[in-house]
């Protein structure tokens, strides 16, 4: 299994997080003869500004600011769908909102674990649960095209009570 539960739920150098999404991305995009030009990769360094999921409104927004010019919708969602055809982020369909992927070009369950409380999202990769649907689709003749999961809770931050919070129901 492959997941980056520890580090989307736990107080880390985030900065790193967005270094290794950028060093990732280089190499994917030389392996893969694609290339990763400014925009494309100031929108995934965008992306990665935290666990939490951006839409491309936001994205625009933000990009508009980095550049000091005005970016037109266009410009941002080519370089999301350039992004997500090299699997380096995912769209999350039930918020309409892109993640950067922590492990791309590997196997993947595109199962998410969505924080309602704080909207971060950490993401899990696991064979074996990809091989039960797969067979649970075979034994009902359903073709499987695609399969995204999204679990809505409470990460393990937002499920600890704060000092704050006991203090006040005393
Ligand atoms: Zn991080
Ligand atoms: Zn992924
Ligand atoms: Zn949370």
């Amino acid at each position: 299994m492959l997941t980056n539960t520890r580090l989307v739920h736990g107080q880390h150098d985030h900065s790193r997080c967005v270094d290794a999404a950028l060093s990732r991305a280089e190499d994917l995009c030389q392996k893969k003869n694609a290339k990763l030009t400014p925009t494309r990769a100031t929108v995934l360094s965008i992306l990665w500004q935290s666990h939490r999921p951006l839409g491309a409104y936001q994205v625009q927004g933000r990009l508009s600011k980095i550049t000091g010019k005005a970016i037109a919708p266009p410009t941002v969602y080519r370089a999301i769908e350039f992004l997500l055809r090299l699997g380096l982020i995912h769209r999350l369909p039930s918020l309409n909102a892109y993640i950067g992927c922590p492990f791309p070009n590997s196997e993947h369950s595109n199962l998410f674990m969505i924080c309602i409380e704080c909207g971060c999202v950490a993401e899990i990769a696991d064979a074996s649960l990809n091989t039960r649907l797969q067979t649970a689709c075979d034994k009902t003749n359903f073709k499987l095209h695609s399969q995204n999961i999204e679990l809505f809770g409470v990460c393990p931050q937002c499920s600890v009570p704060t000092i704050n919070e006991d203090i006040s129901h005393v």
